[in-house]
């Protein structure tokens, strides 16, 4: 990035305040070079930077804004809201239809309770799911991401599967120890660990469809294994739909697929763009959360006011079905696009799509499943294909694991522009 622009002065001031200068590590432009960008606002599907420069936006602050930035219902339910009072630490009519709601369209959460953060989400289903079973060991699989949480920043030991490691420095090995990580799509693997240890499961948790370290959709057969063997093991089954939730459908993976997880975390959407979260599941399991049962959680801005107006005006827009249907013809338009332009320029790219998701994998080859499968070399062309993208006012994330996200307020002309620019910056990225 040019060193004289004002986004590059505030980077240069925010390395002195902040640690990297940011408040979320992938936003410092680390995997792929140059300074970020200092937003300014951002309406619909655009951005606009302190330089004003515009982009279109395909991060959309890392998938909560389906309806776009400063979506005009969301804003006034916010707006509404906050001369009603921005937080009251007690419970208020808010809450309870934006938990009715969450109810209707996911039937397994037959109770919710709001939180702040995904990571909160996650971490307080996994206490749950130890006070449920009494048990301590869980089981996560490598490359997916459940937050930031000591017991999920762990990694596959190196000997047996059984043990991970941290994979965060401070989080001690004892903790660590206690989950176990196996591959993606590998029924062999989680068989057998499950053989082994299965009676010490508390809960196997997994992004039914994940999102974090490429988009490695998994097979509908694997994740049914998974019910299966959580069923006869005597562990609960956990889906962090954090990014699945509410954008694969109304009612995220566990509807898509059919299947029925005995606890789910949710993120991002739910809260219309600002900080919520909630953890939900059968009311027998939920049961055991205080005040009722013996596992704590808490939290001063759970269940925010601000945060339930955005998320009610959010997720009640996409209950008749018409916004996952414009997201999916979205969708299908810029496949379509890109996957002519890959065949015409006969590049070794494939775009991975599940609806409103999407994700380049840098290779010829049949989408990976396991993260192991994407090629460590991704990065370097993805850091030419990001740069080039950027140049010609299209915004990606600036890391090649990190997925795509469209939302209603992308045109037909924003995909087809899109395409064109996906296009050039491919052809660039491969020179
Ligand atoms: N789970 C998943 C699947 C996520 O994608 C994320 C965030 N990317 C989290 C948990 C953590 O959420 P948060 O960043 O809100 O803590």
């Amino acid at each position: 990035m040019n060193p004289t622009t004002r986004s590059h002065e505030l980077f240069e001031r925010a390395l002195q305040a902040m640690p990297g200068g940011v408040s979320s590590p992938v936003r410092a432009f680390r995997a792929v070079g140059g300074t970020p960008l200092f937003v300014d606002r951002a309406e619909g599907a655009h951005l606009t930077d302190v330089d004003g420069n515009t982009y279109l936006d395909f991060v959309m602050s890392w998938g909560p804004l389906i309806l776009g930035h400063a979506n005009p219902a969301v804003v006034d339910a916010v707006q509404t809201q906050t001369a009603r009072g921005t937080t009251y630490g007690a419970p208020h009519v808010g809450e309870l239809e934006l938990a009715e709601l969450v109810r209707a369209c996911y039937p397994v959460a037959e109770r919710v309770r709001f939180t702040s953060s995904g990571t909160e989400a996650a971490q307080s289903a996994i206490r749950l799911a130890r006070a449920v079973t009494g048990r301590s060991r869980i089981v996560k699989f490598d490359g997916c991401y459940h937050g930031h949480c000591d017991a999920m920043l762990v990694a596959a030991g190196s000997g047996a599967i059984t043990f991970g490691e941290p994979s965060s420095a401070g989080v001690p090995p004892e903790v660590a120890g206690l989950t176990s990580v196996c591959p993606l799509d590998d029924d062999d693997a989680i068989r057998s660990l499950m053989k082994q240890c299965g009676d010490e499961v508390a809960v196997i948790a997994i992004e039914p469809v994940p999102a974090n370290n490429g988009l490695l959709l998994q097979r509908p057969a694997f994740l049914e294994l998974l019910r299966d063997l959580a069923d006869d093991h005597g562990a609960l089954l956990l889906f962090d739909e954090v990014i699945s939730g509410f954008r694969v459908g109304p009612g995220g993976a566990a509807a898509h697929y059919g299947i029925d997880p005995d606890l789910v975390a949710f993120g991002k959407i739910l809260g219309g763009g600002l900080p919520c979260a909630a953890f939900g599941g059968t009311a027998e399991a939920m049961a055991h959360l205080a005040p009722l049962g013996k596992a704590y959680h808490a939290g001063t801005l759970s269940g925010n006011p601000l945060a339930m107006a955005a998320g009610l005006a959010q997720i009640g827009a996409l209950q008749d079905g018409e916004v996952h249907a414009q997201l999916e013809r979205l969708g299908a338009r810029l496949q379509q696009g890109v996957e002519e332009v890959i065949a015409a320029h006969e590049l070794p790219v494939r775009m991975v799509r599940l609806g409103s998701l999407f994700w380049f994998s840098f290779s010829s080859d049949e989408p990976p499943r396991r993260a192991a499968d994407i090629p460590a070399s991704c990065a370097d062309v993805y850091a030419k294909f990001f740069h080039a993208c950027l140049a010609r006012g299209v915004h990606l994330a600036p890391s090649a694991y990190e997925v795509g996200f469209l939302s209603t307020a992308h045109t037909d002309d924003d995909i087809d522009r899109a395409v064109a620019v996906f296009g050039e910056a491919l052809r660039e990225a491969h020179a």
